[in-house]
């Protein structure tokens, strides 16, 4: 029934983008004289528009497009502007230090509190700063292998930890870690320092530990980027107790669980593991990420970098905690990751999400809503997957360009990986109504 309509809604799409849409279409042309794949981040062009959508300015849950166009982004830079574009105390706190200097390669006066809050939003208390969650995921494993001096990593399959090599693996039918297929220039064989398991599989866990070569299981708290695939209700706290009764380090990476609630997941669990990071939308969309340790951790860290060399560590980068980068940190934290940011935030999720799951119950169509705090995922199966071989299984990637071109038309982003939504704070259940709309349309069109 959906396959019959969906090629020709497809070029439909394609052909209303086109029409009205020609800055947009223009300006691609230009761009493709200059930049690899006609885009400066050539991921850019994995939005499912024929060509590239051009941003005129984004302000908290809205973009405007080189045409005019008003959008209501749920895609928020893929999480970067998790909690609104420009949101202004971020937006006043970098205008004001641009003026004072941008970079030292010294802390900053605001150092010291920014410090406090990391402490006090993540329970956590000791900090460093990078430029991105993928720095931050591959210095904390290079932290976790210099002081356990265990050679392995541990990651799940389908996880994302950003560009980071030991992560970037992936597991086979036989259980077997294979370096992922689409790396570009890979020459080492990955596997020869990571294993992969299948999230929520506890026993797959503990047989890989007891080798006693894994220095650090990396993991998100629930697998956000194959879809969305939630943990089973006591799979943290397993995975942190074979952590510790196997010597091994565990780190968090939160970058996008951030969006459950304040402090992350983790805390919301009570979890308390070795390592935590937070990138993306920590200092409210500037190039910045954080990751935190236990005071344990912080003594072994210091004794592994004191008993090496003098020399180049493999860690760190000459812009990372830079002058801006901490002002815009000491503003997010102070007065735009807090609970109050979250309270509403959370509820319009909420509402949103029950609309979505009443369209789709309206329309006779057996897909799931999985929510997390402000993220949520609309996959196509019934109930949320255990693991990223169900949540490959429910992939379709027809239907999925073709519903967020049919979006992007009606003025509504999502992201272009999955189907990801996420709710800015600034954004009500009402004015996400043209999203449960362009959904319920969607649906009937398909029917034909
Ligand atoms: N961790 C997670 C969980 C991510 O989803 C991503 C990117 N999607 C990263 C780390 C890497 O972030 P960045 O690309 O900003 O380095």
């Amino acid at each position: 029934m959906i396959r019959a309509h969906l090629a020709a809604l497809h070029e439909r799409e394609r052909r209303r983008y086109v029409e009205t849409h020609p800055r947009s279409v223009a300006l691609a042309g230009q761009d493709a004289r200059h930049y690899l794949f006609g885009v400066p981040l050539h991921w850019m062009r994995d939005w499912p528009t024929p060509a590239t959508l051009h941003v005129a300015r984004a302000e908290g849950h809205r973009l405007w497009c080189a045409d005019g166009h008003a959008y209501l982004d749920f895609c928020l830079g893929d999480s970067g502007a998790m909690f609104g574009h420009s949101p202004a105390p971020v937006a006043r706190a970098i205008a004001e230090q641009a003026q004072h200097g941008l970079t030292a390669m010294l802390p900053s006066t605001l150092a010291a509190e920014v410090g406090q809050r990391l402490a006090h939003c993540f329970g956590l208390p000791r900090w460093q700063l990078t430029l991105s969650a993928s720095d931050a995921n591959r210095f904390v494993l290079r932290w976790a292998r210099a002081v356990t001096r265990r050679p392995k990593v541990l990651v799940f399959d389908g996880c994302y930890h950003g560009t980071v090599d030991d992560t970037l693996v992936d597991g086979d039918a036989q259980g077997r870690t294979l370096t992922r297929a689409s790396l570009l220039g890979q020459v080492h064989d990955l596997a020869l320092g990571s294993v992969v398991v299948p999230f929520n599989d506890i026993a797959a866990v503990e047989r890989a530990l007891a080798g006693g070569d894994v220095a650090c299981v990396l993991s998100e708290p629930a697998l956000t980027n194959c879809g969305l695939v939630p943990p089973l209700p006591d799979f943290l706290a397993q995975l942190q107790a074979a952590c510790r009764r196997h010597g091994t380090l565990l780190a968090l990476d939160e970058t996008h669980t951030l969006s459950s609630g304040w402090g992350g997941q983790a805390r919301g669990e009570g979890l308390v593991p070795d390592f935590l990071v937070v990138g993306k939308a920590i200092a409210g969309g500037l190039p910045c990420a954080v990751y935190g340790f236990t005071e344990e951790m912080n003594a072994r860290m210091e004794a592994a970098k004191r008993a090496a060399p003098d020399g180049h560590s493999g860690i760190g980068t000459t812009l990372s905690a830079n002058l801006l980068a901490m002002a815009a940190l000491h503003a997010s934290l102070g007065e735009l990751v807090t609970p109050e940011t979250y309270a509403p935030m959370l509820a319009s999720a909420a509402a949103i999400e029950s609309r979505l799951r009443e369209t789709l119950a309206q329309a006779g169509m057996p897909w799931s809503v999985t929510r997390l705090g402000a993220r949520m995922e609309l996959q196509f199966c019934t109930r949320p997957p255990r693991d990223a071989g169900e949540a490959r299984a429910a992939m379709d990637d027809e239907l999925e360009r073709a519903l967020h071109l049919w979006l992007l038309n009606r003025g509504v982003l999502v992201t272009p990986f999955h189907n990801m939504l996420l709710v800015a704070p600034t954004m009500s259940a009402e004015q996400a109504q043209p999203l449960v709309a362009a959904l319920a349309e969607f649906l009937a069109a398909l029917r034909g």
